[in-house]
């Protein structure tokens, strides 16, 4: 077995331009945390779940079974109008829910919170159609980068405002894989 740099530099998993942030165990400790308290919050009711695709679908699936309820999943995609980097606030529903929600009692299930932008469009677009309780599960928070405000009910970590890959976020469609949350140190190395 090798463990030479050579070999280290063609990793994707273990490569110079990561600098690991949250390891897969740390992540999944927390992930049980948040389990037992929406487990907890939701005794008794029937929620449904949300899962904006694609990032938060490796958070979501082991979100699932960290909740011991009965409950449903559904899927949403967003899409920013524009570059990303514009402000416009103005978000495309790529697909949407396939069943109504009124009376429901909602919990959307999103990887990160960043501007905020995504988020609050999508909260008000579902608090419309007439769910009984809308809520937000996060796993990560950059929140120096808020532009509007979005309460997040359940909180994974706080980071700071750095660009992070892994464990279902990508940096164009690369790294969605890693098991864990990096830091992506150089955008411009592929
Ligand atoms: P917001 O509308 O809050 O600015 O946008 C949130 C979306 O931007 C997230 O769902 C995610 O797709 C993307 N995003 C924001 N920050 C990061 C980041 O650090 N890494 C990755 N991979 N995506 C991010």
């Amino acid at each position: 077995m090798s463990t030479s740099s050579a070999h280290m530099t063609t990793s994707e998993f273990n490569n110079e331009n990561l600098a690991p942030l949250f390891s897969s165990e740390k992540i999944q400790a927390r992930i049980g945390e948040m389990g037992a308290e929406i487990a907890r919050d939701y005794k008794d009711k029937n929620p449904l779940l949300i899962v904006v695709l694609k990032g938060a679908c490796i958070f979501a699936s082991d979100l699932l079974r960290a909740i011991d309820l009965k409950l449903g999943i559904e899927f949403m995609a967003i899409s920013s109008y524009g570059a990303s980097t514009r402000t416009s606030g103005e978000v495309r529903i790529v697909k949407d829910l396939d069943v109504p929600i009124e009376g429901r009692d909602i919990l959307v299930v999103e990887d990160i919170v960043d501007t905020g932008l995504t988020l609050s469009y999508l909260m008000e677009n579902l608090r419309s159609r007439g769910a009984s309780s809308v809520k937000l599960a996060a796993l990560l928070d950059k929140h120096e980068r808020r532009q509007r405000e979005v309460a997040i009910d359940y909180l994974g970590f706080g980071i700071p405002d750095e660009f992070v890959v892994g464990y279902g976020l990508d940096f164009a469609e690369r790294y969605r894989n890693l098991p864990y949350i990096a830091i992506l140190k150089n955008p411009e190395v592929q």
